[in-house]
């Protein structure tokens, strides 16, 4: 069977991108029977995010820029690292930190 060259939509950017001959042969050899998802970008861009999880966050208390390693769900104060660890020398009631998952709740 011969493959042809494909043009695939990216689930991720949206953007269209190429789904080689070559590569699809490659799909088939190995017995992938989908085909890929997204473009090359995102697969490296998810993999990378696999790895760590860093979401850009204002800091409820000083304002600051900080980055978090979990999803923020908006509904509770972002501390930066800063103020997360003079939260903790002494802790407050009224502020909770974001956790990244907290089945109680
Ligand atoms: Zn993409
Ligand atoms: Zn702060």
């Amino acid at each position: 069977m011969d493959f042809v060259d494909r043009e695939l939509t990216c689930v991720q950017c949206g953007s269209m991108f190429a789904f080689s001959a070559d590569e699809q042969r490659f799909f088939r050899e190995r017995g992938f029977i989908n085909d890929p998802k997204r473009c090359k970008q995102c697969k490296t861009k998810t993999a990378i995010g696999r790895r760590k999880i860093e979401t850009r966050v204002k800091c409820s208390e000083c304002g600051i820029d900080s980055t978090v390693p979990f999803k923020p769900r908006g509904t509770r104060p972002v501390l930066c690292r800063v103020c997360f660890a003079k939260q903790s020398e002494q802790p407050q009631t009224g502020i909770s930190l974001v956790r990244p998952a907290d089945p109680t709740e």
